[in-house]
């Protein structure tokens, strides 16, 4: 197995991980999970809340436990984030604050706004292209992409079944009010 085998390995695992968190949430399957690349280390991880707290993002809860969990004293720049879905605006914005240097994410914006769900329409690629000033984060996309995207197909169904709508309207996964 070559260096770059070794990697997609790597990422796969730790996507599973993310995925199994993002089932503690079935209705808002975002699951994050944050690691020391440098041992491998799970530093924390965290599922989306938003129906306790708007702005409960899974991007965010594990960055706000990596530093509870570490009396705020976190290696950024050694971590690597992994999360079921392409981070929202406000996520990146505050991945980038952070200095995390390395995102790896499943489904794309593009499938949840297919699937129906809010979004604001800023990639995170925008994101890290407007950053300026040394913050910089790299963007593996699509990994456990299938996987990923079954869990928020399952969850918008979900969400249909439980308004009892067959409609395609969007629904609140990405931030507002519970329903
Ligand atoms: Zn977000």
């Amino acid at each position: 197995m070559n260096q770059e085998e070794r990697v997609v390995l790597e990422h796969r695992g730790y996507m599973k991980q993310a995925i199994e968190i993002a089932c503690q949430n079935l209705q808002r399957p975002f699951g994050a999970l944050l690691v020391d690349s440098r041992e491998g280390e799970v530093i924390a991880s965290a599922v989306n809340r938003s129906y306790r707290n708007p702005v409960a993002h899974s991007e965010l809860e594990v960055i706000h436990k990596a530093v509870e969990l570490n009396a705020g004293d976190v290696a950024w720049q050694s971590t690597v984030l992994y999360v079921t879905a392409e981070p929202c605006p406000m996520c990146m914005a505050g991945i980038l604050w952070t200095g995390i240097p390395k995102v790896v994410y499943g489904s794309s914006m593009r499938t949840l706004k297919g699937l129906g769900y809010r979004h604001i329409a800023i990639q995170a690629k925008e994101m890290t292209a407007a950053a300026t000033g040394g913050l910089i984060c790299e963007l593996i996309g699509g990994v456990l992409e299938t996987d990923c995207d079954a869990l928020f197909a399952a969850a918008m169904k979900l969400e249909r079944k439980s308004k009892g709508t067959t409609d395609s309207g969007s629904t609140d996964h990405w931030g507002a009010s519970e329903s």
